[in-house]
């Protein structure tokens, strides 16, 4: 049975869906006037790894990922107000586009982000901007029902008026009290009441009619109207990245349980930031990483994947160069095991079994079903490649042991989803000294073939001679 760490309980629960057999998930996806980078990656990637492992466990799953293309907040922000700055127009100014450009230029990136690591797409990719009407509808019930105020042509939540605030992040009114400060906005009644709906200043690009003003909506209701849109007033899990606890998805919850009087999502999933050199990632550090500064280093997506699932999506990611280059190790490991196996299964006729692959299917999925614990899935991998290649190495292998073991790691790798790529990796130069060794041979030098040898392994790599010629392969 699986178990998740649900930050609304603060404990690890049994999950349990609302309909027998499917799920509805929604995870906050991407504010499009910047380009993803590899913390938004791995938040990504930790709810595309739920969502695998709901599938792999049969259920069906419905997931939302929504488009932030109203430009007017940021990850980063406050966010109880707002800071007035549309950033889609600044961003607009700055690479002289429409903003509406800008914002399907950083949707396309981000998709096509989202495709090389593998992820698969949600079933829908709601853009705020075509949602306003759910929206200002969410803020007129909440307006009727008592919930929200009105000043100026700004529409306020009264966090006062919903006694579970405080609910998931732990800032109840109480704790925020003896807490940081934040920007007040003259017409809010509370300091930490946040904004529905904001008078847009007459600069500002991107701005809608409403019934209290010509303005925009607040970056929290944008998530409200549109999870509720596509799943329900109730969905069964909600995920992100921890820098949306507090306050964008307590706001969430707010607003949607007034709103409806239901309670929103039962399980609230998070994933922790990820690190660079163990400091947080920002552009003025120089330490903001997308997917195109890995490649340029000659690393792969999937590198940067493996390297995701080495780490439990509730620790703190540090991402190091060292640690990529072990990741790729990793992966090529698993690469040259999975290639050497399809070979076994095509050579070797034997259907004697000699390896027991379900032991491993049962610790994996332990694993998988324990919160997610990823780095111990692949551990169990590590070992199962461990113990085949022995009994490869010892002849003992069947073909049937390979193809039992090649389903098994289809089956969990629909739940890593890592694209392998199909051919070990061999350095040229160390093919040339391979070609090098194969000429010696054929003409008898055997001295000189042994120190080819000798200078193949000292660069990690094992050569074997068969009846069908030399064969290379990395030292595991
Ligand atoms: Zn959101």
């Amino acid at each position: 049975m699986l178990s998740l760490y649900n930050t609304l309980s603060k404990q690890k629960e049994i999950f349990n869906s609302l309909n027998p057999g499917k799920v509805g998930m929604y995870t906050c996806g991407p504010t499009v006037y910047g380009y993803v980078h590899i913390g938004n990656l791995r938040s990504y990637s930790n709810s595309d790894i739920l969502r695998r492992y709901l599938e792999y466990i049969g259920y069906e799953v419905r997931m939302i990922k929504n488009i932030t293309d109203v430009g007017h907040l940021s990850d980063d922000d406050v966010a109880q107000g707002d800071s007035g700055e549309d950033k889609m127009l600044k961003a607009a100014n700055r690479e002289k586009k429409t903003p509406e450009e800008i914002a399907r230029f950083y949707e396309e990136y981000f998709k096509q982000a989202e495709k090389e690591m593998n992820i698969i797409p949600a079933h829908f990719f709601p853009r705020a901007t075509a949602h306003i009407p759910q929206m200002i509808k969410i803020i007129k019930g909440l307006l009727e029902k008592g919930f929200a105020y009105e000043k100026n042509g700004n529409v306020f939540f009264d966090v006062t008026k919903f006694e579970e605030y405080g609910k998931l992040s732990g800032n109840t009114l109480e704790n925020l009290k003896i807490g940081a400060r934040i920007e007040e906005h003259p017409d809010k009644i509370n300091a930490w009441d946040f904004a529905l709906w904001i008078k847009a200043p007459k600069e500002h690009a991107m701005k809608w009619e409403s019934p209290w003003s010509v303005g925009y909506p607040g970056w929290h209701i944008e998530c409200s109207a549109m999870s509720t849109e596509y799943l329900g007033n109730r969905l069964d899990i909600h995920t992100g990245a921890e820098d949306n606890i507090f306050p964008h998805h307590e706001a969430e919850i707010a607003q949607t349980e007034c709103h409806t009087g239901q309670k929103f999502a039962n399980y609230w999933i998070h994933s922790r930031l990820l690190m660079v050199d163990g400091a947080k990632m920002a552009k003025s550090k120089g330490n903001f990483y997308k997917l195109e500064d890995i490649k340029e280093k000659g690393f792969s997506a999937m590198d940067l994947r493996i390297l995701y699932l080495s780490s439990h999506y509730q620790s703190r990611l540090n991402f190091t160069w060292e640690a990529l280059q072990q990741a790729h190790k990793n992966l090529q490991r698993i690469n040259d095991f999975v290639l050497n196996l399809e070979v076994l299964t095509t050579r070797n006729t034997e259907s004697t079994q000699t390896f027991n692959a379900s032991a491993y299917k049962e610790k994996f999925e332990a694993a998988m079903d324990d919160n997610l614990n990823t780095p111990l899935a692949l551990a169990v991998t590590y070992e199962l490649i461990t113990e085949a290649n022995k009994k490869i190495d010892e002849e003992k292998l069947s073909s049937t042991d390979a193809k039992n073991i090649l389903t098994l790691w289809k089956k969990i790798n629909s739940v890593f989803g890592l694209i392998l790529s199909g051919q070990a990796e061999i350095p040229e130069e160390i093919k040339k000294l391979v070609a090098e060794r194969e000429a010696a041979r054929n003409g008898k030098d055997f001295k000189k073939s042994d120190d080819l040898r000798k200078l193949i392994e000292e660069h990690g790599f094992i050569l074997e001679d068969t009846k069908d010629g030399q064969k290379i392969r990395l030292a595991s």
